[in-house]
């Protein structure tokens, strides 16, 4: 399980996360819904630990992310451990941020091989079986700038399973995809979430969070305002906040 505790975050002055908490079950799909602003893309950083918090704590499968005690108090990991940790989540931006050097194949086996996990060989037949999983098989040997977005935002997924991550992040994974092109990247995070993959996304996409989310969890001003299954958030919201920004998007 990812477990948020008490997270408080604030950039000078800014606050923009105030006293944020979350539980994401092992196999749970959890869907963060918010107005721009709101600190949802600085929650997933932070659950990654690529940025850190003023107060309060992220742990995933029991171990704090970041830190660890000793004698009695916190101390920050090193960075080495810090990147041994991110290896247990996967990230998927908007923008797929994919090697442009690499072949498609190599991006998603460059991670395994990096971290020492694989040799080249192994990572490349894992590399394989993850792509022909996220339909592109036939595409092993092209480069990024030859893709579509939707097959590239494919790529990244396939890449960030290449870990075999506890949870995968997703921040607004079709938000910079043309329309015709969402729906293939959609279907491959419902296979995930069908496969029993534990999810944290962050989307605009309603109608794809009514099918596949557990949990639909409302933030506003670096707060969660309420969550629940997607029929109690989306079709019965009771915070006055949350009814508003759902009659803009939907
Ligand atoms: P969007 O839907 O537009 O992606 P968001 O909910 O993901 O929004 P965040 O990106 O988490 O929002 O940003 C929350 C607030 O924190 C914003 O007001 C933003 O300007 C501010 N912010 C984010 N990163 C930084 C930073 N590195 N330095 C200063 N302010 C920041
Ligand atoms: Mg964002």
């Amino acid at each position: 399980a990812v477990e948020v505790r008490g997270v408080h975050k604030w950039y000078g002055t800014h606050r923009v996360l105030d006293g944020v908490d979350l539980t994401v079950a092992p196999g749970e799909v959890t869907v963060i819904l918010g107005p721009s602003g709101s600190g949802k893309s600085t929650l997933l950083r932070v659950i990654n630990h690529l940025e850190q918090p003023q107060l309060g704590h992220v742990s995933l499968g029991g171990e704090p992310i970041g830190v660890r005690w000793h004698r009695g108090r916190l101390r920050e990991l090193s960075e080495r451990q810090i990147l041994a940790q991110r290896s247990r989540i996967g990230f998927v931006f908007q923008n797929f941020n994919l090697f442009p050097h690499l072949t498609v194949l190599d991006n998603v086996a460059a991670a395994p091989v990096a971290t020492g996990r694989l040799r080249k060989p192994e990572a490349q037949e894992l590399a394989r079986d993850l792509l022909g999983r996220v339909g592109l098989a036939e595409k092993v040997a092209a480069f990024p700038r030859q893709l579509s977005g939707g097959q590239q935002q494919r790529v990244a997924i396939a890449r960030a399973l290449a870990l075999r991550p506890g949870v995968i992040l997703f921040d607004e994974p079709t938000s910079a995809l043309d329309p015709e092109l969402v729906g293939e990247v959609l279907a491959v995070i419902k296979d995930l979430a069908a496969g029993g993959t534990t999810l944290l996304i962050v989307t605009h996409e309603i109608g794809f969070a009514r099918e596949v989310a557990d949990r639909v969890v409302f933030m506003d001003g670096g707060r969660i305002l309420e969550q629940g299954s997607p029929a109690e958030v989306l079709d019965h919201p009771q915070h006055p906040r949350t009814r508003e920004f759902l009659s803009k998007v939907l």
